[in-house]
């Protein structure tokens, strides 16, 4: 498979096209805006104007769209992936979006003998660059066979989870754990600054004790403690508090679906909006920190 349909050329996508080129493929992009197809079409990719053109004339299509809504526009709507996907076609949808979706949207494409994927990726901007993300796919064993070169091209890790929609839980299921530690390391190091304690040396504690979390080993809140953290450069993202709280959000309403609880994860959800409410959504998620400020002497406890 050496042609490639690739629609929605964004922050994540123009990377990706970038390394799918670098690997020898050739692409088809496609975005709604054209300013993001002109800058595919600097890199090298061919400009399409249609999703459903994308996928007629390429041998496999990527998808890397903002939400579940997007997705099924982009696949079921007028001009749409499966009005010009001849049966057969894989696509390979690689956006974060709830996993009911990715269901929805494999059902339409099986009725039309299309195969679907789900692949949604780790590492944000930094590795997709690198082409080394971690790309999580549900669906049929075989499809990710075919896949497989292309996703390699993308990312350096590649996990099969098990049938449509599970890529998307694998996701969900991470970032919740990724938003709700970030919460927890960020109200031990507010309370611990309240006390006197040097987060150097509470680092050194909890690198060596159960409190150690990724999150505090790469993406420290507290400035200056890890060089390459995004709080050692003003919150830059990294991965931005807005899209923390959108997989928050899509992991919240999933346990709503399924009746399960999720106490933790709701909590960290409702912090994450207010950070974005407060101007930092474009901000890495780490910046929860700076709103997590004790309050002032004079209040009563
Ligand atoms: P983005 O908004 O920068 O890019 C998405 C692109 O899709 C845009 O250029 C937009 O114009 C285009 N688009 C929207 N609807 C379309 C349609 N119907 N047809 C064609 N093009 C359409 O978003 P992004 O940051 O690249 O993220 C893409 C996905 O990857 C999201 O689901 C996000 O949650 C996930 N993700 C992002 C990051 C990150 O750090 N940015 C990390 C991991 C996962």
């Amino acid at each position: 498979m050496k042609r490639v349909g690739f629609i929605g050329v964004g922050t994540m996508g123009t990377p990706m096209v970038t390394n799918l080129l670098k690997a020898g493929f050739s692409v088809l992009a496609y975005d709604v805006r054209p300013e993001a197809l002109d800058e595919a079409g600097r890199r090298g990719a061919a400009v399409v104007g249609s999703a459903a053109e994308a996928a007629q004339d390429s041998e496999i299509v990527v998808t890397m769209l903002p939400s579940s809504s997007d997705v099924e526009a982009c696949y079921c709507g007028p001009a749409g992936v499966l009005s010009g996907a001849p049966a057969g076609r894989l696509c390979v949808d690689m956006s974060t979006i709830d996993p009911g979706t990715s269901r929805l949207v494999a059902d339409r494409a099986k009725a039309q003998g299309v195969r679907f994927l789900d692949a949604p990726v780790s590492g944000a901007v930094p590795r997709a660059v690198e082409g080394t993300l971690t790309i999580m796919v549900g669906g049929n064993e075989r499809d990710l066979e075919e896949a497989r070169p292309v996703l390699s091209a993308l990312g350096s890790t590649i996990i099969h989870v098990g049938p449509v929609g599970s890529g998307e839980v694998a996701k969900l299921c991470n970032n919740l754990i990724a938003g709700v530690a970030m919460v927890a390391v960020s109200e031990a190091f507010r309370l611990a600054e309240r006390f006197g304690v040097d987060p150097k040396v509470l680092t050194q504690v909890i690198q060596k004790s159960s409190g150690q979390t990724w999150v505090m080993e790469h993406n420290h809140p507290v400035p200056g403690m890890v060089a390459t953290a995004a709080s050692s450069r003003d919150y830059a993202a990294g991965f931005m508090t807005d899209l923390m709280a959108k997989d928050l959000g899509l992991a919240v309403m999933a346990g709503r679906e399924e009746r399960v609880p999720l106490f933790a994860a709701s909590a960290a959800l409702q912090l994450y909006r207010l950070a974005s409410a407060q101007g930092l959504g474009r901000k890495d998620f780490s910046s929860v920190y700076t709103l997590l400020k004790a309050s002032a002497e004079s209040a009563p406890v």
